[in-house]
């Protein structure tokens, strides 16, 4: 059993219920001041080794994303979880909920699923906060039918100041990561597991990692061969290896596993509407948030400027129409203001397989050095 299985288990075993939810920007605060134990389900390469059971449901061109999930939450271990939470994003995902649904059925199953609807017009072009706070006021009753709870404003705040601990340490981590106290792929691999932890033991993690990375030397990179990574999911973790092993410093990141996730902290407020009008609002770009891709190129250059780096190297995620619609504007535009960028590609089975990129990106280290 893989350790996402252990910690369901664990969880349930201390009288917790556990939600599966996708994709990657889910109310967790507001499930978790509930009592109920949220995890993201993304990025599941490790848990997930076939796709018999995705396969007999999805196209073989749909992204590594929405397969693996199927497959977990179709398997034992995805029988262990006592609900799930959707919302909208992309197409590909668009029918989960149906498909996942008749899957458990033809297993005997049958948990809640909650679908939750987050608008993706931009603020500036249509006015969407009375129907959000419909949609929030929706789901708070759906979660205390589902699961026999009650919502409390008092437990929502502490939840809040959980999960933004979280964030807030898991940037000061990216810190220590540009400062070379810490390596990417320690960081990249953290970060990966804390999808799968309860918030508690997640914050613990961090801390201990932050705290041992703070009394370790600051190291200078030599030839400034300083990158920002993009992509919706981080780079595997051999391929981690690879672009530090070819003299690259990862300054900062654009994942959405990763600072797209934790980069904008919300303001602690005990109302979910408010919370989560901000919270959606003024989230850190992504493709999957259409209402913000206007604002993605300039949140690229700047974070590239910020954080003084010569070079972007994309993580493209095979079939992600969403992430690939974006990418020659973003690239004509680096090219423009002459920042090096180098497009990769990883399918579903390349996770293993990475070796065939050593020398572009060896070759990508000289060229910006
Ligand atoms: S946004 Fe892209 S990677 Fe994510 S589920 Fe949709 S198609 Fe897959």
């Amino acid at each position: 059993m893989s350790d996402v299985g252990k910690n369901i288990i664990r969880a349930r075993e201390n009288g917790a219920k556990v939600v599966g939810c996708f994709p990657l920007y889910p109310p967790l605060e507001l499930l978790h001041s509930f009592g109920l134990i949220p995890l993201v389900l993304w990025d599941l390469k490790e848990q997930v080794h076939t796709l018999k059971e995705s396969d007999r449901h999805l196209q073989p061109f749909t992204c590594s994303v929405a397969r693996r999930i199927t497959e977990f939450v179709l398997s034992t271990e995805g029988s262990l979880f006592d609900g799930f939470l959707m919302y909208n994003a992309c197409d590909t995902l668009r029918n989960m909920p149906e498909i996942i649904t008749r899957g458990l059925e033809e297993r005997g199953l049958s948990r809640p699923f909650l679908k939750f609807h987050v608008p993706m017009t931009p603020a500036r072009q249509t006015d969407s906060t009375g129907y959000f706070a419909g949609r929030i006021r929706e789901l708070i009753i759906e979660i205390e039918n589902a699961f026999g709870v009650r919502f409390s404003s008092e437990r929502f705040l502490a939840s809040v100041r959980l999960y933004n601990a979280i964030k807030k340490l898991s940037l000061e981590m990216e810190n220590l990561v540009a400062e070379g106290r810490m390596s990417y792929g320690d960081f990249s691999l953290l970060i990966g597991k804390g999808f799968f932890m309860t918030p508690e033991d997640y914050l613990s993690a961090l801390d201990g990692a932050a705290e041992k990375a703070k009394s370790n030397p600051a190291k200078n990179i030599s030839g400034g061969r300083k990158i920002i990574v993009s992509g919706i999911l981080p780079p595997p973790d051999a391929l981690c290896s690879i672009i530090e092993n070819a003299g690259l410093r990862v300054v900062g990141n654009d994942v959405a596993s990763q600072a797209r996730s934790y980069a904008y902290v919300p303001r602690e407020v005990g109302d979910p509407v408010s919370y989560y009008t901000d919270f959606y609002r003024n989230h850190h770009p992504c493709t999957t948030l259409l209402y913000s891709s206007d604002e993605r190129l300039t949140l690229l250059t700047g974070l590239i400027e910020k954080k003084n780096a010569q070079g972007l190297i994309f993580i493209g995620e095979k079939f992600c129409e969403y992430e690939y619609l974006e990418m020659p504007f973003i690239m004509k535009t680096l090219k423009q203001k002459y920042i090096a960028m180098l497009q990769l590609e990883i399918a579903t089975d390349d996770h293993e397989h990475v070796e065939a990129f050593r020398t572009r990106i060896e070759a990508f280290s000289e060229l910006i050095g």
